[in-house]
């Protein structure tokens, strides 16, 4: 089942949702515990589509793909390794990419984002799977002028803008070998399969809750393959993954208030 967040034109209110075809239906109560879904009748194009889940904190990891550890001339981790991304970053399809005037290099990564269904705490890799409530697709956009710079990734990987999730959460997703794509204006940058990950998803939940406590609607984002390039002003990010679907997102010019 696809779940999703929209903003009722109508009504003028954020609501969550399931989607079929170009159908849109009501779900009340929490996607997470208990809900009741309502008939799919609302047409896709009367409403907008917005991140499909507010996480209450991002996890990235780095490196989890040889040929991108290679292009940045990074040794291949032994344990995976994990950054934070702030919540305000998150950005739904469709919605601008905003540049920073300090960066002079803000590139994509598009990646398989998993969302978290239940608290997991200390979870050993065999169970892991048992505590993801389904798939979305992410762009880790990073500063990567800035990320060579400072000591930590917080500015380099925490500008607003800067992790468009989307367009939905697929509950279905099987991610052990799907293709994952991303490209810049129709022209692809980055191709592979997630079974290249140097850490698949269930060592990945394993880890990191081993190190904070994962809660319903947290986002992990597995990391990115080889391709990453530099962002300009009116472009369009399209990041697509086999069984998932595409989020694209335009890059726009920084505006002053
Ligand atoms: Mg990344």
């Amino acid at each position: 089942m696809r779940f999703i967040r929209f903003y009722d034109r109508k009504e003028s209110i954020i609501k969550t949702g399931w989607i079929h075809d170009q159908w849109v239906g009501e779900i009340q109560g929490d996607m997470f515990t208990e809900y009741r879904r309502l008939e799919a009748k609302t047409p896709l194009e009367n409403v907008k589509l917005l991140a499909p889940v507010k996480p209450g904190k991002i996890v990235g990891i780095g490196w989890n793909y040889v040929d991108h550890a290679k292009e940045l001339d990074r040794p291949l981790p032994e344990v995976p390794t994990v950054f934070l991304k702030p919540p305000s970053a998150v950005i739904g399809s469709g919605d601008g990419i905003v540049l920073p005037p300090v960066s002079a290099q803000v590139e994509h990564e598009g990646e398989l984002a998993v969302v978290i269904g239940r608290l997991a705490k200390n979870v050993l890799p065999e169970t892991a799977k048992t505590y993801i409530f389904g798939y979305t697709i992410g762009n880790d956009i990073t500063a990567r002028d800035l990320q060579r710079k400072d000591d930590t990734w917080a500015r380099a990987k925490g500008f607003d803008t800067f992790c468009p999730l989307g367009p939905w959460i697929e509950t279905e997703f099987e991610p052990s070998d799907a293709m994952l794509s991303c490209s810049v204006n129709s022209s692809i940058r980055q191709m592979a399969s997630t079974r290249d990950m140097i850490f698949p998803v269930t060592s990945i939940i394993a880890y990191v809750s081993s190190i904070m406590t994962l809660e319903p609607g947290d986002v992990i984002l597995t990391g990115t393959p080889a391709g990453t390039s530099k962002l300009e002003i009116g472009n369009s990010i399209e990041v697509s993954i086999d069984g998932i679907g595409r989020l694209v997102n335009p890059v726009v010019s920084y505006q002053t208030e």
